[in-house]
């Protein structure tokens, strides 16, 4: 299975996890599952067709405005329903690639903002980030940084106060991570959001919707609240995509979004993200709380 799907577990995202429960949160987006490998599973190795919108290796253009680099494809521990499972075994971009990165932004006028994504760029030697974040920023028409990154969930002693200092050089930068269970809102990842937050970089949080870790309305209320005593922006709530090895992961989208209604009718708005459907085949998001509000009051 591992040949197919590597894995890779920080010893802290591993303490998190309750060894006598087989169901347990943690160990479900950490340890390899024998369902990652059934057959008669569905799921495409690259459910939003990312491979067709990449003008270069690593570099995703789809939208006129941004584009999204994929500066390597390590991370410190591989999330069994990642979308990028494809990539796993093939590391860190070479250098390379990096500047081809960095000259076709520089040739396209149009692109404002850079996704510095992966894998997860903060496994990338500091110097390596740093050079690549100051080759986007001297770009004129780069206005805003963003980086992809889950280091604050599963290594969050990685955001030390010298790599806050070096990403604080780049602002305007945003910084997107991804909690999906209240089991990861530690005392240290709250520490890590807050130096960030602290630097002036805003921490929003993009979760995925998976089955058995956040499905219930009681896991995904304290998720949220919890985001929100941490000073992290819940921004979205993906459905997981049909990826191949993550279908045991997938949860209706119906009951994804009355989960995301009743959230909606009792929480604070700033604690809700918007549930949206990437939608198969590179087509965008598609909001779907809308659409269920919208359904309902009809039929009321
Ligand atoms: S950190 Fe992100 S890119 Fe890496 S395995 Fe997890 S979800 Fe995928």
């Amino acid at each position: 299975m591992i040949r197919n799907f590597p894995f890779a577990i920080t010893p802290y995202y591993f303490c998190l996890m309750k060894d006598s429960d087989i169901e347990d949160p943690i160990r479900l987006q950490c340890v390899p599952d024998p369902r990652e490998i059934a057959f008669s599973l569905g799921g495409v190795d690259d459910p939003l067709a990312e491979d067709r919108d990449m003008p270069l290796p690593g570099l995703i253009h789809r939208y006129a405005d941004r584009c999204l680099a994929m500066v390597t494809h390590t991370c410190t521990m591989y999330c069994r329903h990642c979308n990028r499972k494809r990539f796993w075994k093939e590391g860190a971009a070479a250098k390379s690639r990096l500047s081809a990165m960095i000259d076709y932004v520089a040739a396209t006028p149009g692109i404002r903002e850079v996704i510095v994504s992966g894998g997860d760029p903060l496994t990338l030697p500091e110097t390596v980030l740093e050079g690549f974040l100051g080759a986007l920023r001297s770009i004129p028409h780069v206005e805003v940084l963003r980086i992809g990154s889950r280091i604050p969930v599963v290594l969050p002693m990685r955001i030390t106060p010298s790599l806050v200092r070096m990403l604080r050089k780049h602002r305007p930068l945003w910084f997107n991570t991804q909690f999906n269970s209240p089991r990861e809102l530690t005392p240290e990842a709250a520490l890590a959001c807050q130096r960030l937050v602290d630097a002036g970089i805003p921490v929003s949080n993009q979760s995925v919707l998976l089955r058995g870790v956040n499905d219930t309305y009681e896991t995904m209320r304290e998720l949220l609240y919890g985001l929100q005593r941490i000073s992290v922006r819940p921004y979205y709530l993906f459905s997981c995509d049909p990826v191949r090895g993550a279908d045991h992961f997938r949860v209706d989208l119906w009951k994804g979004m009355e989960l995301m209604e009743r959230i909606s009718r009792s929480t604070s708005g700033l604690c809700v993200p918007l549930f949206v459907l990437d939608v198969p085949g590179g087509k965008g998001k598609m909001p779907l709380q809308t659409f269920s509000l919208l359904t309902d009051s009809f039929l009321a």
